[in-house]
């Protein structure tokens, strides 16, 4: 099996984006590894310290790496925003292929020298896990929101990135380059599309040299999908997308099977719906190998 740096390094080398798609139950999970077994492409699931904290950190580790065994399948597992040491350090002892160390929200030099001190500790633990940084404002929940905040005002630059990368040595960064995490309703119904700052993300790519996440893609115009992948984005990940699919999904099911209580005969239409939206995330991302 590859390890997530090569699974990166193959899909940079294609022109390729590895999808990330948040899961917080087996519904969102099957769903997921459906569709990436259908393209046969890798992928990454993640849970942020709320996921975590309601699916179980110990627990999800266990069902991702049976799922890699028994079905021979390069899906990994990442330990998305994490703001504290001690959570990602369970994480990583508990088998996480990667984590998202998130400090954004503290002064520049203060996420520096603590994301410096994590990468460190957390390699201790496993050499191999991949460590991310986060620089810049994006908002946070991947949730429904009512208003958009200003994303002007921290936007990352070619400059802070390379200083971040150079001083803490993660292995990836995620910069803030018009992405925001949650959708807007706008954007829900379709009326609205997020835009990336595409120039931004070549230059933070060239002045970092690492691999870089695109946090908070749902919603996004496919089109500024496609050119920000072949400006440098190596991870893209969907949150917002899958939880809406599933909460339609789930109404469908209840709303078809109005005296079911069977969970496994209600949720399919939530599974379905959730896969369908994976599928065609993945497709984007993985353009030109479709193509081809
Ligand atoms: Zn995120």
């Amino acid at each position: 099996m590859k390890t997530l740096r090569v699974v990166f390094e193959d899909a940079q080398a294609k022109g390729d984006a590895v999808g990330h798609f948040n899961v917080s139950d087996l519904v969102l999970l099957k769903a997921v590894l459906a569709a990436a077994r259908e393209l046969d492409v890798p992928v990454v699931v993640g849970l942020s310290e709320g996921e975590r904290a309601f699916v179980g950190t110990r627990e999800i580790a266990a069902v991702v790496k049976s799922l890699r065994e028994e079905f021979d399948f390069p899906i990994f597992l990442n330990a998305d925003h994490t703001h504290s040491l001690a959570k990602g350090i369970e994480a990583a002892k508990a088998g996480f292929d990667a984590i998202v160390f998130d400090l954004s929200a503290l002064p520049f030099e203060e996420n520096v020298r603590q994301t410096k001190q994590a990468v460190q500790a957390l390699k201790s633990i496993n050499a191999s896990m991949m460590v991310e940084g986060e620089i810049g404002d994006i908002g946070t929940g991947s949730e429904i929101h009512d208003s958009s905040p200003d994303l002007t005002k921290g936007l990352s630059s070619p400059e802070e990135a390379k200083q971040f990368v150079e001083s803490t040595g993660v292995d990836i960064l995620a910069p803030a380059v018009g992405n925001m995490h949650g959708m807007l309703r706008s954007m829900v119904k379709g009326e609205t599309k997020k835009r990336l700052d595409i120039e931004r993300i070549a230059k933070i790519k060239k002045a970092s040299g690492v691999f870089l996440t695109l946090h908070g893609g749902s919603g996004t115009d496919d089109d500024d999908l496609r050119r920000a992948i072949a400006a440098g984005i190596n991870l893209v990940h969907i949150n917002t997308e899958l939880r809406v699919a599933w909460r339609r999904g789930l109404e469908q099911g209840l709303a078809k099977m109005p005296d079911e209580v069977v969970p496994y005969k209600i949720f399919p239409p939530a599974l379905e719906a959730v896969k369908q939206v994976v599928l065609s995330r993945l497709r984007l991302f993985n353009g030109k190998r479709r193509a081809a």
